[in-house]
């Protein structure tokens, strides 16, 4: 693509050069005169339109190529097609339907005779003339003559433009009550606007990249001469928007580098040493990897902002209980912030387990506490004693003074929001520094797709499992066959294993579900599994209770857990091996991995029943993915794909802003180069100096400015 390549594409007369100056206000006002239209553009997708500068922004997701007129004579049934014909006579069409109003031309072109029909739409009765000359979009209907069901006409040599019945016609995200064709309408009005916003590509980076300006992008996005100008159009839009959002990002997150420092933590020494000897295990090479990047930011005094991926049972534990040891090694505290209880009591046992051996001091700290318990805690905590501390939200709380905190890891970072997160990382500022902080997370995104959502992260990723790990079993079965299913879970019970049973997903209410919950371990108990220990789980009962179901669970009491999707995340039970999820197509893909990542956690083959008849494509797609891998980063590109970038929880949560041109399941590339050029950027003008950078930042804050805080000029 060159910049040429988009010249030409303008409408007559000329174009203004794009500014540097602050808008002009003809881009601030409202986008259409009258408020009911305001209120409908305001609706849109995927940002709302609010001023002239939003409705340039709002470019066709694709165009009708209708570039070619046929001739009526040539017409096949069924087909549709573009015609330009002569009106010779109009009428209305008697009908024995009361509420059918049929309007009919006869017409002309130069191949012959035809007939082209309205429905319900008398008022053209009046408005068509003979003589006229029309262009129409519609299809060939009967087989008598020429017949054409018109979906829309222009008349030809009139005072407008023919746009919507032939050449490219964009097709605008629309709504029901307003058209894409109202919108294109509207768009054209303003069309010679498109060279007032200044372009916040500094133009270093337009040359490098072979980028056209930004107005020539956005007029070639409306009014493409043909669809590769209108692609690569298209892309330029996006490229700006991905830099505008990494520059911010970038940007924030630098501003914090320099506002706060870390204690720099040096090299691993003695404690740490011990510790590996003390492993029953290798550290895969992935955990070595990730451990390598995290010693590298502790040796910093710039506090470290670290993602960990790493699919369920890659064995994050291990790569944050050496990242807390590094604070205890120096004297320090390490916390480490789970979201739920259950994930915090699990969280207690692994890194108790670990850290027994070396006697390092853990403190758990949950809202379930008995008070004198907690007191204690809060004590030891404030002493700054060298020590690792486990919770919840409880770690946050206003009470809880960490004597010397150096050290956080947060746990299914994407549950917690950013005011958590940072309450947590406030917590040793006291002493005057900040924590490093890791946080973890087992959702798996795409690696180029992480750095976009994350780009004020650094990220590590775990992409391997321990070894000697075997890969569970799934099966799509159909409900018809559910005896069959229970039968083989009563033969792997009667061997001493254990079951999950996952109750269908039931979206009115918690309590609907809880309900449904109990009456499907009814049902088991006195139907397919009578005879055998059932427990209940859901989100409904208090955290105590659950917690003792899990304990009984966990101890081999119970012999199957019924329970929703509440066991999706941190439980651990080696001896469950298999797993039945009742109406598997109606959860989602993430969801799914996630339950099926509570088996195959011990030596034993394990199983995965996926209980569905799929009815939808997207089911029959995602059940499929799940019987063909047991990937996770496999599986969240099928999800990406189906989805799109909105599907990914961790995407969700992040802060990131609807993004209007950029797709990041297909722009992957563009995302990673967007990033390399506003880091060079940044780096050329940390403080945002530059003129150019001035215009970015502006138009940064334009674009998002509503929801994301960054892009503050130091
Ligand atoms: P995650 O939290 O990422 O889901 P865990 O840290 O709970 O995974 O690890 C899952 C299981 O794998 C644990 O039982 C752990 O002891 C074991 N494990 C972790 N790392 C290794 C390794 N390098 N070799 C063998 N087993 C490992
Ligand atoms: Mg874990």
């Amino acid at each position: 693509m060159t910049v040429r390549s988009f010249a030409g594409s303008q409408p007559e007369g000329e174009l203004p050069e794009p500014k540097t100056a602050p808008r002009p206000s003809h881009l601030s006002a409202p986008a259409a005169p009258d408020s009911r239209t305001r209120g409908l553009l305001a609706g849109l997708r995927p940002r709302p339109v609010r001023d002239v500068g939003d409705l340039l922004e709002h470019v066709p997701f694709r165009h009708d190529d209708f570039r070619e007129a046929s001739l009526l004579a040539d017409l096949r049934i069924g087909e549709e097609a573009t015609v330009e014909v002569t009106v010779e006579g109009v009428r209305v069409r008697p009908t024995r339907r009361r509420n059918l109003v049929i309007v009919e031309a006869r017409v002309r072109d130069e191949s012959g005779p035809g007939v082209v029909v309205w429905f319900n739409q008398r008022y053209l009765a009046g408005q068509l003339k003979p003589g006229m000359r029309l262009s129409i979009r519609g299809e060939r209907r009967g087989t008598v003559g020429a017949e054409i069901a018109a979906k829309r006409h222009e008349v030809l040599g009139g005072a407008d433009e023919v746009r919507h019945t032939s050449g490219l016609v964009p097709v605008y995200h629309s709504s029901e009550k307003l058209t894409s064709r109202r919108i294109a309408d509207l768009v054209s009005a303003q069309l010679g606007h498109v060279g007032d916003p200044p372009d916040a590509l500094p133009a270093e980076i337009r040359e490098r990249r072979s980028l056209p300006l930004r107005r020539d992008a956005l007029l070639a996005s409306h009014r493409p001469r043909t669809l590769e100008e209108a692609g690569a159009a298209n892309r330029r839009l996006a490229f700006e928007e991905l830099f505008l959002l990494q520059a911010g990002l970038i940007s924030h997150r630098r501003e914090l580098e320099r506002s706060t420092i870390a204690r720099a933590l040096g090299r691993p020494g003695a404690l740490i040493d011990r510790f590996r000897e003390s492993l029953p295990f290798q550290p895969t090479a992935a955990q070595e990897r990730a451990i390598a990047e995290i010693d590298a930011d502790l040796d910093r005094s710039v506090p470290m902002q670290r993602l960990l991926q790493g699919d369920v049972g890659s064995g994050k534990t291990l790569v944050a209980v050496h990242t807390l040891l590094r604070a205890v090694e120096r004297e320090g505290q390490g916390a480490m912030m789970a979201p739920t209880e259950t994930l915090a009591s699990q969280h207690l046992l692994g890194v108790s387990a670990l850290l027994e051996p070396l006697g390092v001091r853990v403190t758990p700290l949950v809202q379930a506490m008995p008070a004198r318990e907690r007191r204690a805690a809060l004590q030891v905590i404030e002493s700054g004693e060298p020590q690792v501390v486990v919770g919840t939200h409880a770690l946050i709380q206003e009470a809880v003074v960490f004597g010397r905190l150096e050290v956080a890891v947060v746990d299914e970072q994407h549950r917690f929001g950013v005011e958590q997160r940072r309450a947590l990382e406030a917590k040793a500022r006291d002493s005057g520094h900040a924590p490093h902080v890791l946080h973890m997370t087992a959702t798996p995104i795409p690696r180029t797709l992480a750095l976009t959502v994350y780009g004020d992260l650094d990220v590590s990723v775990l992409d391997e499992l321990p070894p000697g790990r075997r890969p569970v079993v799934t099966r799509l079965v159909p409900r018809a066959r559910r005896d069959e299913v229970f039968a083989r879970m009563r033969r792997l019970l009667d061997e001493g294993r254990q079951a999950y049973v996952v109750c269908p997903l039931v979206s009115e209410s918690p309590n609907a579900e809880a309900t449904a919950a109990e009456t499907e371990a009814a049902r088991l108990r006195s139907g397919e599994l009578a005879g055998y220990e059932l427990g209940v789980m859901h989100g409904q009962m208090p955290a105590a209770e659950r917690r003792a179901v899990m304990e009984r669970f966990r101890s081999g009491e119970l012999a199957v857990l019924v329970a929703t999707t509440v066991i999706e995340v941190g439980v651990d039970v080696p001896n469950a091996v298999i797993m039945v999820i009742e109406e598997a197509d109606r959860f989602g893909l993430a969801q799914l991995h996630q339950l099926r990542g509570r088996v195959g956690r011990g030596g034993h083959e394990s199983f995965c029943i996926l209980l569905a008849d799929p009815a939808g494509d997207d089911a029959v797609t995602r059940l499929a993915a799940m019987v063909r891998t047991t990937d996770g980063f496999e599986l969240a590109e099928v999800d990406l794909e189906l989805r799109g970038e909105g599907s990914l929880l961790a995407a969700r949560q992040s802060g990131i802003p609807d993004l209007r041109h950029a797709r990041l399941s297909q722009h992957r590339r563009l995302a990673q180069q967007a990033r390399s050029e506003a880091k060079r950027f940044l780096d050329a003008d940390p403080d945002l100096r530059s003129p150019e950078a001035e215009v970015m930042a502006e138009e940064a804050r334009r674009m998002f400015g509503e929801e994301v805080e960054w892009l503050t000029r130091a």
